[in-house]
């Protein structure tokens, strides 16, 4: 049987389908196998498939073919990241085999005036970004004019507000465009309304199910506090297999650098991708990830955005993400190309709330489960369990305070003025007293909770060790 059987039905140009052959792709994906016909008649698509379903090549393909060696752009692609778009312009390159175009990358934070060079030396291809895209067409580096096919990787991040106006901008400089292709593993709507504002008759391509866009991998909740997280994280860490990678994704940039550093200082080593590292360090991180080198890998997820390194075995959710989608993108970085994978998120409180939102919009269970146990190869925990009061304490803020001594020993009120004058705390400190005949319950501000034990455990109260404790 010819290896290639289901492209070679399609009559692709040589180059193209012996590329294909040496990839060692045997068979279209599902988005490739709708997309790619109707790319190759120049229609306009909004394509959607879900994360690690093979959208580069599914515009790559059409786009290669359509392009012809001349040193004129005639194709532009946009992502929202430098390094998707260097990812995208790497795919695209070894899918045109020997066909010989001459395609470059454009993007901030790396030398302009190399960028410039060679974008004057004829290029046939741009993926870029688009803050640089714009830079370099103001500057006449590059010339959107004779522009005929258009494509967004990542649709849904290029057409937010926070990147709309750069691509309209670039959208219109594309007096010439005849083809325009949106490709992205989510469609919300007002997205899809941008869209209209394109292209009126692109073809849509949507997964019937919006089942299918999440990964089939185990997902797993974990409720814990802001304190405890580390250790959990640990616990996890202490699990992993030999070969496994792990990308943990944080919300910040701030909270990236601090995640590594703690995880360095328990001797577990981990890696920073934020968009604040500079860009020849993180093409570096990112290949050294993708070879396997570095195990582990925290990120914000802009950075991590639409990357493709198979080797990912578990993403963690140190910080849960604001949005939907980003859950989704998520954890499509790992069980790639229906390889297994798994997922873990903390949840504070203040989560749930998200938690149940994530779950309900994308239709599946994220079971909630304790904190796996420590690695019998382990004789403790790479990161301690500390002591956290948020999670005990109300919503006033009040944590219960269990004090060995019943309503025989003392009154409510003559505990409540021992323990003012022991600490010096304020008595708006102190809320409502319980007491049965063993024991006396102290309602204590969170913020005091702390030292008022650590006061009380070195007092005895007329003879009696109180014994604080929280439970
Ligand atoms: P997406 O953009 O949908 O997340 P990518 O285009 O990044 O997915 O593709 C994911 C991975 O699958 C890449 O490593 C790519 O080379 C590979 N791939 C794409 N199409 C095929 C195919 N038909 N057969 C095998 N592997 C493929
Ligand atoms: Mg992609």
């Amino acid at each position: 049987m010819n290896p290639v059987s289901g492209f070679s039905l399609w009559d692709l140009e040589s180059d193209i389908i012996s590329a294909i052959e040496s990839k060692g792709w045997t068979k279209p994906t599902e988005i490739q196998l709708e997309a790619i016909p109707i790319g190759r008649k120049g229609l306009d698509i909004v394509g959607q498939a879900k994360t690690g379903s093979g959208k580069t090549a599914a515009f790559g393909i059409p786009l290669l073919e359509k392009c012809s060696k001349s040193g004129n752009v005639q194709a532009v692609v946009l992502c929202p990241t430098r390094e998707l778009a260097v990812q995208v312009a790497e795919e695209m390159d070894s899918l045109q085999g020997k066909k010989g175009l001459e395609i470059q990358t454009v993007y901030g934070g790396v030398d302009l005036e190399k960028q410039a060079k060679k974008l004057s030396q004829g290029v046939d291809i741009v993926v870029g970004t688009p803050g640089r895209v714009i830079d370099m067409t103001k500057r006449k580096f590059l010339n959107l004019e004779n522009v005929e096919i258009f494509c967004l990787d990542e649709a849904d991040r290029m057409l937010d507000m926070g990147f709309f106006p750069d691509v309209l901008w670039i959208f219109e400089k594309m007096e010439n465009r005849k083809q325009t292709m949106l490709f992205s593993a989510t469609f919300p709507q007002e997205i899809l309304d941008a869209a209209d504002e394109f292209m009126s008759e692109a073809v849509h391509i949507m997964s019937e199910d919006l089942d299918v866009e999440v990964p089939e991998i185990n997902q797993y909740g974990i409720m814990i506090g802001r304190m405890n997280k580390l250790w959990a994280l640990g616990r996890i860490i202490s699990n992993l297999n030999e070969g496994d990678q792990m990308l943990i994704f944080a919300n910040t940039k701030r909270m990236v650098d601090i995640l590594v550093e703690r995880l360095e200082r328990s001797k577990i080593k981990a890696i920073g991708l934020h968009g604040d590292i500079a860009q020849g360090k993180r093409e570096k991180i990112l290949g050294l990830f993708r070879d396997g080198e570095y195990r582990i890998v925290v990120a914000t997820d802009v950075a991590a955005r639409g990357l493709d390194v198979d080797g990912i075995t578990h993403v963690i959710n140190y910080d849960l993400p604001d949005d939907t989608e980003s859950y989704v993108h998520r954890i499509g970085r790992t069980g790639r190309m229906g390889k297994k994978g798994e997922s873990w998120s903390f949840v504070t409180k203040e989560d749930v709330t998200m938690l149940n939102k994530i779950a309900s919009t994308w239709n599946m269970e994220i079971p909630m489960v304790e904190v796996p146990n420590l690695n019998p190869n382990f004789d403790r925990d790479p990161i301690k369990k500390r002591e956290d009061w948020g999670e005990v304490s109300d919503v006033f803020g009040m944590v219960k305070l269990n004090l060995q001594v019943g309503e025989k020993g003392a009154s409510k009120k003559t505990i409540c003025d021992w323990i003012i004058n022991m600490t010096k705390i304020p008595e708006l400190a102190i809320g409502e007293i319980i007491q049965d005949s063993e024991n006396t319950i102290v309602e204590v501000h969170v913020e005091k909770i702390s030292y008022v034990i650590g006061v009380l455990k070195n007092k005895k109260f007329k003879d009696i060790d109180l014994r604080p404790n929280v439970e």
